[in-house]
C-alpha cells in the first residue's frame, strides 16, 4: 500500500480509540452513552463494536490531527474533515456530537466511520465519503469480526443496520453482517459468496424493507446464494424485536424460524390481495408461477405447485404446463 493510505489508517485507528474513550471515560460523552444504554447497548457490546462519540466541536479533530503531524489535506482526502467554503487549505470536523461506529475492511483495518445522531435529527447516521480506503459498495459492516462465526455456522444474517448487526451479536448470533446503508450490491454478494451459501435476509419489516428484501434476493440468488429470510413482525425492525421480547425469542421465534425464500415470495405476492377475487386470485397464481419456472431444482418445484394445486384445487397438470411456458418465454 502507499504511504498516504497507510497515514489515513492510521488516523481513521487513532481515532476509534479517541472516540471510543471520550464515549467510555469522559463527561462530554455521558449523554451519548446513557443514550445508547437506554437502548440496550450493553458494556461488552460498547467495547466490542469500540464504539465512540465525537466532541459537539467545529476543529477539535482537525487540531487533535494536525498536533500529530497529520496533513490536513490529507485528511480531508480521507473524509474525516471537510474544507471550509472557498478555502483550500482550512478545514471542519465532518463528525460531530455524534455516536461513532468504526467501520473496519475485511482485514480489520478501520477504514471509515458512521456517525447516529442521539436524538432525530437529520441526517440519521452521517458515512464518511468515498474514498481511496473506502468502498462503500465492496465493504460489508463486520465482516471482519463475524468470519469465524460464518464458517462455523456455515450461514450468514444479513441485516439492514448497524445496531441491527450489534443486537443480533449481543443475542449470540455472532454470523451477522450489514450493508452501509445502500442495497445490496453484486460485488458485496460475490464476497459472501466466496465464504458461504447459506444466507438469512432479516431486513426492517417495513415496506422499505420487505421490498430491499426481494432486490438483496435477486442479486445473492444470482451470485448463486441459497436464501432465507428471518422475518420480524409489525413493522419493528431486528433491533427493535430483540429490545421488546430479547435475546432467546429473537434466536428461536426470528431467526430460528426464517423461511426458504420462496415462501417469503409467496407471502409477498399475497399482500394486500384478496384473493377469494377471480382477478387477485389469476394474478397471485401468475406471480407465483413466474417465481416457479425459475427455479432449477425439480424437486422443490413440485413442492410448490403442489401447495398451489390444492390450496386453489388446480390439477398438477396445467399448474406444470403453465410454469413449462413461462421457462421458454425466458430462455
Ligand atoms: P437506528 O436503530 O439507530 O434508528 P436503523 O439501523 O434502524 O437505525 P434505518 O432507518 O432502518 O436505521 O436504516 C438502516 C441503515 O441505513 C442504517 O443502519 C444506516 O446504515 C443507513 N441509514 C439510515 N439513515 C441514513 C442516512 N440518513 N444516511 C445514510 N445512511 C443512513
Ligand atoms: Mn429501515
Ligand atoms: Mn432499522
Ligand atoms: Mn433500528
Amino acid at each position: 500500500a502507499s504511504k498516504s493510505t497507510d497515514k489515513m489508517v492510521e488516523a481513521h485507528e487513532l481515532l476509534k480509540k479517541f472516540y471510543h474513550h471520550l464515549l467510555v471515560n469522559t463527561k462530554e460523552g455521558q449523554p451519548a452513552l446513557d443514550y445508547l444504554l437506554n437502548r440496550g447497548f450493553t458494556k461488552e457490546t460498547i467495547d466490542a463494536f469500540e464504539i465512540g462519540y465525537s466532541l459537539d466541536s467545529w476543529d477539535f479533530i482537525s487540531k487533535f490531527l494536525e498536533k500529530r503531524g497529520f496533513d490536513l489535506s490529507l485528511m480531508e482526502e480521507a473524509g474525516l474533515l471537510v474544507k471550509k467554503n472557498n478555502s483550500d487549505n482550512e478545514f471542519f470536523d465532518r463528525f460531530r456530537n455524534r455516536i461513532m461506529f468504526p467501520i473496519m475492511d475485511h482485514h480489520g483495518n478501520t477504514i471509515a466511520f458512521s456517525g447516529r445522531v442521539l436524538g432525530d435529527e437529520k441526517p440519521k447516521y452521517l458515512n464518511s465519503p468515498e474514498t481511496k480506503i473506502f468502498n462503500k459498495s465492496k465493504l460489508l459492516y463486520n465482516f471482519h469480526r463475524a468470519r469465524l462465526h460464518i464458517r462455523k455456522n456455515q450461514q450468514v444474517v444479513l441485516f439492514e443496520g448497524f445496531a441491527d448487526v450489534i443486537s443480533s451479536t449481543r443475542a449470540g448470533v455472532e454470523q451477522a453482517i450489514a450493508t452501509m446503508g445502500t442495497s445490496l450490491t453484486e460485488e458485496q454478494a460475490k464476497i459472501i459468496r466466496r465464504n458461504v451459501s447459506e444466507v438469512i435476509i432479516c431486513y426492517d419489516s417495513d415496506s422499505a424493507g420487505i421490498e430491499a428484501t426481494m432486490r438483496a434476493s435477486k442479486i445473492l440468488k444470482a451470485a448463486g446464494c441459497n436464501i432465507k429470510v428471518a422475518m420480524v413482525p409489525d413493522g419493528m425492525d431486528p433491533d427493535d424485536y430483540i429490545k421488546k421480547f430479547g435475546e432467546e425469542k429473537f434466536k428461536h421465534d426470528v431467526i430460528g424460524a426464517s423461511v426458504p425464500i420462496m415462501t417469503f415470495k409467496m407471502t409477498y405476492y399475497r399482500r394486500g390481495k384478496n384473493l377469494h377475487n377471480e382477478g387477485e386470485r389469476l394474478q397471485y397464481i401468475d406471480s407465483v408461477l413466474t417465481e416457479l419456472s425459475r427455479i432449477e431444482n425439480a424437486v422443490e418445484k413440485e413442492i410448490y405447485l403442489k401447495q398451489l394445486s390444492s390450496e386453489f384445487d388446480l390439477s398438477m397438470d396445467v399448474l406444470k404446463e403453465q410454469t413449462f411456458q413461462k421457462e421458454k418465454q425466458i430462455s
